[in-house]
């Protein structure tokens, strides 16, 4: 099986990227004054569906960097998820499901987290490639803390295009034969890191 090669230079563009985005998540959250610090929730177990080989590969990469029986412990977690998840969406209810990666709380694998999991708190907004506006409220905490004073968002638009660029980067013509994405971090986990044989 032939592995679709996740080099240096990508790796290392995903990891600014990412870097970037905490950075401008962080000063719009220091804005707002708000922060995670004692949410009753958790929104790790938010139903989110990601896009992108780049994440997916990038993922893997820190992954692999597990104790063999760490990741033995979190696959069977998401196994368990997917299974329950696609019961729920089969009775029409949209999942509420702890992330496999989640550790009693925190994320097992905080530095390879995708940018969802990155910008997900605070409000934001991103230009569409169409010209549409599209806003995203931020979670429910952050919505109660921030009310109508929102004085500060997080503008998405660049971060997103960033990630576009490097997928098409790496994948090259590759890209328009790839099927599109739609997968939770627990099926990225349990299809192994994305191979070429995928486009079959
Ligand atoms: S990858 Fe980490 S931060 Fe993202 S949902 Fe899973 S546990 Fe939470
Ligand atoms: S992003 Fe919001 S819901 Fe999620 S942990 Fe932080 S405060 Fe809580």
């Amino acid at each position: 099986m032939s592995a679709v090669k996740f080099n240096e230079d990508i790796i290392r563009k995903i990891a600014e990227l990412y870097q970037d985005m905490e950075e401008k998540y962080d000063e719009v959250a220091c804005r707002l004054d708000f922060s995670c610090n004692g949410c009753p929730d958790n929104c790790c177990d938010s139903y989110f569906l990601h896009h992108t080989y780049t994440e997916w590969a990038y993922l893997w990469e820190g992954l692999k960097e597990l104790a063999p029986e760490k990741l033995e412990e979190i696959k069977k977690r998401a196994i368990e998820i997917i299974s329950a998840s696609e019961r729920m969406l089969s009775q029409g209810e949209r999942p509420t499901l702890m992330c496999p990666l989640n550790d009693n709380g925190l994320c097992a694998l905080y530095k390879h987290r995708l940018m969802i999991c990155r910008l997900h708190g605070v409000p934001s907004a991103m230009t569409r490639p169409d010209g549409k506006k599209i806003t995203f409220p931020g979670c429910f905490r952050c919505q109660k803390i921030v009310g109508d004073n929102e004085t500060a968002h997080l503008d998405r638009t660049r971060m997103y295009q960033r990630l576009v660029e490097l997928e098409m980067e790496w994948l090259g013509p590759k890209r328009t034969i790839l099927p599109k994405l739609k997968l939770t971090i627990a099926q990225m986990i349990v299809k192994g890191a994305p191979h070429l044989t995928y486009c079959r």
